[in-house]
């Protein structure tokens, strides 16, 4: 598709004007160093804007510098991060902190980059914001954002990012803060990710793609569901007499379920003797896995009494069998 440059052009200032106007009185957004937006970024990592606002105040109340958090003990660190979840976090912080002591602030992408718990993304934001440097930040909200923007029918993937870092670096303005910030905030209060998003108070509603066609909810375009694991099975429907060899699943998929034997494929019908009067194929597809089976019904002298064994009218009144094994039970009279 033709990514369409002048108006992303043109979108920028709406933005910036939008954001200025429109933004939340957030606490990170006031007094704003490198180490406070480092604070708040890796803070707001999986966690939710309300979460992190108390704890951010109390946290630069106790440590309102890299020194204080650089010199601080690590049980001090996790006791102020208690509550935010995923402490790893708390660790590459102070670690961060650490660096930006002994070494100081970094003053390039890929300085910040190295920090500890600093990604692609983190680091992008942190330049924009506490730098002023024009590296763009592009996360899921980002990339829905601008996929709704273009109509973008590719796949929203790592290369998508990727191709968007470098169409908003074409068109970065010097007021990088404001439109990394305004990007965030734009797919935080207004381009909502799931149900409709609020087009109507949206700043690029008369240039967004999506929004002039009515299908803004078809993007991004997401990754085909990763294939379904096969698995092959032998499996074994043990006649004797009138009755037929059931056992119970203990484990896994179908847990609880009556089945005939069965095993992985392609090991040898252990222990199992007879005589083989009939074979077919099946497949039964579940959500995230495949069976392809080899059915074999066989006739066998004895009754093994590691099975429990049930005629045809018993199994149908009793034993409830997965519809995997349909194929299989058809053999049953
Ligand atoms: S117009 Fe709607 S879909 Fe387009 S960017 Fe704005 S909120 Fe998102």
């Amino acid at each position: 598709m033709q990514y369409d440059l002048t108006t992303l052009k043109q979108a920028v200032p709406m933005l910036l004007a939008w954001f200025r106007e429109h933004k939340r009185d957030l606490p990170w957004r006031h007094d704003r160093t490198f180490y406070t937006a480092l604070v708040a970024e890796l803070m707001l990592q999986q966690t939710r804007v309300e979460a992190v606002k108390e704890k951010y105040v109390a946290f630069l109340e106790k440590f309102p510098t890299e020194k204080e958090l650089a010199l601080a003990s690590e049980d001090e660190v996790m006791k102020a991060w208690e509550g935010l979840g995923y402490y790893t976090r708390a660790r590459n912080l102070k670690k961060a902190a650490e660096t930006l002591f002994a070494e100081g602030t970094p003053r390039t992408w890929v300085g910040v980059n190295a920090l500890a718990g600093v990604g692609n993304y983190t680091a992008g934001a942190l330049c924009s914001i506490a730098l002023g440097l024009k590296e763009p930040a592009v996360d899921g909200n980002v990339l829905r954002i601008l996929t709704r923007f273009f109509a973008d029918e590719s796949v929203a993937d790592d290369a998508a990012k990727k191709k968007y870092t470098e169409l908003l670096r074409a068109v970065y303005p010097d007021e990088t803060a404001d439109f990394c910030e305004g990007l965030m905030e734009l797919g935080a209060i207004v381009c909502l990710p799931n149900g409709t998003p609020l087009c109507e108070t949206c700043p690029w509603r008369t240039l967004c793609r999506a929004h002039l066609r009515g299908e803004e909810t078809s993007y991004p375009v997401r990754a085909e569901k990763k294939e379904r694991r096969v698995e092959h099975l032998n499996v074994y429907v043990l006649k004797c007499g009138d009755r037929y060899a059931l056992k119970k699943r203990e484990k896994g998929l179908l847990k609880g379920l009556w089945e005939f034997p069965n095993e992985a494929a392609p090991q040898p019908a252990a222990g199992i003797r007879g005589n083989l009067l009939a074979q077919k194929s099946a497949t039964h597809v579940f959500t995230h896995v495949e069976w392809h089976m080899d059915g074999f019904l066989i006739e066998t002298k004895t009754r093994d009494p590691a099975y429990t064994w049930a005629t045809a009218e018993e199994i149908e009144a009793s034993f409830a069998i997965p519809s995997a094994f349909k194929a299989f039970k058809a053999w049953l009279e």
